[in-house]
């Protein structure tokens, strides 16, 4: 059976902007990616949201749903927010390798009762060298001594129900961390007292376990990247592939995941990674309410990005997570996309070879 995924016919030039998680462990990744997903699907619909390979696409329509107390006037322009599940990708991360990196945006999950530790700074590394952008979520505010659940709730409206102590223990607890910060020599302030949005990070406060922050952090993401990267976040047919996973699949053979960052893909296609060959078949799974149908996926005869997608093709498994995957054009010089894909394959090896 063949399905097409549905198209955004309303934003046509952008992409969705490409967001990871980051931190240090137990902060709450996991759970942040879990309530972000969540939200709708426990009142039994998934509201279009996708969880793909390795990837949740979130169409624009939900963002706009679940950030409607915000009574944000900014149109949401980009067709949605594709958030790698970077907790289990996490060696890719650090392999990636290119200038351009693959994600536009990261959320770099601090918890507020232990402030910055050390794989918050070792984060904050990767990012400074990749130039990548990110915002702050200080997450687990529901553990401030006393304070009142306020469920998916705006930021400011939890925090005006919360007592003084809760807010000012807040106050001291976020004063903490933007001075952790500022030892590592970046600016970061709460989001919405921040003037200085070029220079200075943003914070969000946030709870995975209630919600509270999580319309924020969203509208965030999607606002700044529309604001600050449209150049980046127009649509090209120039194909940007990357590949996060490669593994073998029972029915399938060799397969890899990979994240279409710009661009087509269709089924038929020749590709070149570390080899050539022709993709058989373009995966993802089942949307939300059927993930529990295990191994089975929907097949698509295209695919535009931004998304998280399976290939079968024959010999991949010579494919290298981390590398690019480059498609053969019409007018392409085969052999001139073999020696970049082969540049590509050996500054991805070296890095692992440091590493
Ligand atoms: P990860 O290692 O960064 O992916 O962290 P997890 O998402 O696995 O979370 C680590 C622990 O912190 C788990 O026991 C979570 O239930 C808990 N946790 C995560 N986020 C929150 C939060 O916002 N509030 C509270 N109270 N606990 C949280």
């Amino acid at each position: 059976k063949e399905e097409t995924p549905k198209s955004d016919s309303v934003q046509k030039e952008l992409r969705s902007p490409i967001c990871c998680i980051m931190g240090h462990v137990d902060t709450g990744k996991t759970k942040l990616l879990d309530c972000i997903r969540g939200t709708n699907v426990q009142e039994g619909e998934a509201g279009g949201i996708t969880q793909q390979i390795g990837a949740t696409y979130f169409p624009a329509e939900n963002i706009r749903e679940r950030t409607k107390e915000l009574k944000a006037d900014a149109k949401l322009n980009v067709p949605g927010l594709l958030v790698i599940d970077t907790p289990g990708h996490e060696s890719f991360t650090n392999l990636r390798s290119r200038g351009s990196g693959l994600c536009e945006i990261a959320i770099l999950v601090v918890d507020i009762m232990h402030g910055l530790e050390p794989q918050t700074i070792e984060s904050l590394n990767l990012l400074k060298m990749r130039n990548t952008d990110f915002i702050v979520a200080l997450n687990k505010v529901d553990r401030l001594y006393g304070w009142k659940t306020c469920r998916n709730a705006p930021i400011g409206k939890a925090m005006k129900l919360q007592s003084k102590d809760v807010q000012m223990e807040f106050n001291n607890r976020l004063t903490q961390v933007i001075t952790q910060f500022k030892e590592q020599g970046l600016n970061t302030e709460l989001y919405y007292k921040n003037k200085d949005r070029g220079e200075t990070f943003n914070i969000v406060p946030t709870s995975a376990i209630s919600g509270e922050g999580i319309p924020d952090m969203l509208l965030l993401l999607v606002q700044w990247t529309q604001k600050t990267m449209i150049e980046r976040l127009t649509f090209s047919n120039e194909v940007e592939c990357t590949v996060l996973e490669v593994k073998v699949v029972e029915g399938h053979g060799t397969t890899i995941d990979v994240v279409l960052v710009n661009g087509v893909l269709h089924e038929g296609d020749q590709i070149v990674g570390p080899i050539v060959t022709t993709i058989r078949a373009l995966l993802t799974p089942h949307p939300m309410k059927e993930l529990r149908v295990k191994g089975t996926y929907l097949h698509h005869k295209e695919i535009k990005a931004a998304q998280g997608i399976k290939i079968t093709a024959q010999g991949l498994e010579h494919a290298i997570a981390g590398t690019s995957l480059y498609i053969v054009g019409p007018n392409d010089d085969l052999e001139d996309i073999k020696a970049t894909a082969m540049e590509d394959m050996k500054s991805v090896m070296s890095r692992i070879d440091k590493s």
